[in-house]
């Protein structure tokens, strides 16, 4: 485990996917909004696991708004901004990151399953949906942390990882 500042991370995480998506479909647009605490502490973890983490998150979020551009037609897109927004908090001697987008949202049915290996909603070769399994798994084995997801369908879903500034030495 590395002492890792999570406000740079996820930054550079956020900037890398959708810099990446960008580059693949020059029209794709979202609205990038961040909210660091400047007086986050430093955490200790596997800085490239906690990375792919993010990543994942951010890109399902893209993957979300995306979808649901593609899904509104055109009257409602014209007042539909996507937006993803990050945000990082102290809590005690935690680390709080909030990954929200104003998506497709996730039907309560789906809600149930997307932590289970291999389950996606996405057309084949599009998703392995192994994604927030993997990243379960990262975060509360690997970390002694939490995730947690919030969403309406039709508005939005928002990702909460908690991670323990210092992790038990395991
Ligand atoms: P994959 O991205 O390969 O489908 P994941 O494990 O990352 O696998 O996600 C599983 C499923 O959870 C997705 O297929 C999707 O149905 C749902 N999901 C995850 N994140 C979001 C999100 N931000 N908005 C809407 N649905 C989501
Ligand atoms: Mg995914």
């Amino acid at each position: 485990k590395q002492i890792t500042d999570m406000n740079a991370l996820a930054d550079e995480y956020l900037r890398l996917a959708y810099h990446g998506l960008r580059a693949k479909d020059k029209l794709f647009n979202c609205q990038l909004v961040t909210n660091y605490d400047p007086s986050l502490p430093n955490v200790e973890v596997v800085t490239q696991d906690i990375g792919r983490v993010l990543l994942n998150l951010y890109n399902n979020a893209f993957y979300a708004v995306q979808e649901k551009a593609r899904t509104n037609g055109e009257q409602r897109n014209a007042e539909y901004q996507p937006t993803v927004t990050v945000q990082t908090q102290r809590h005690v001697d935690n680390v709080i990151i909030c990954v929200r987008d104003n998506g497709t949202g996730i039907p309560e049915s789906v809600k149930r399953k997307i932590f289970q290996p291999f389950f996606t909603t996405k057309p084949t070769g599009q998703g392995t949906g192994l994604g927030l399994s993997l990243a379960y798994d990262i975060v509360t084995k690997g970390h002694g942390g939490e995730m947690t997801v919030v969403s309406q369908e039709g508005e939005g879903t928002e990702f909460t990882i908690r991670l323990p500034t210092q992790t038990p030495t395991s």
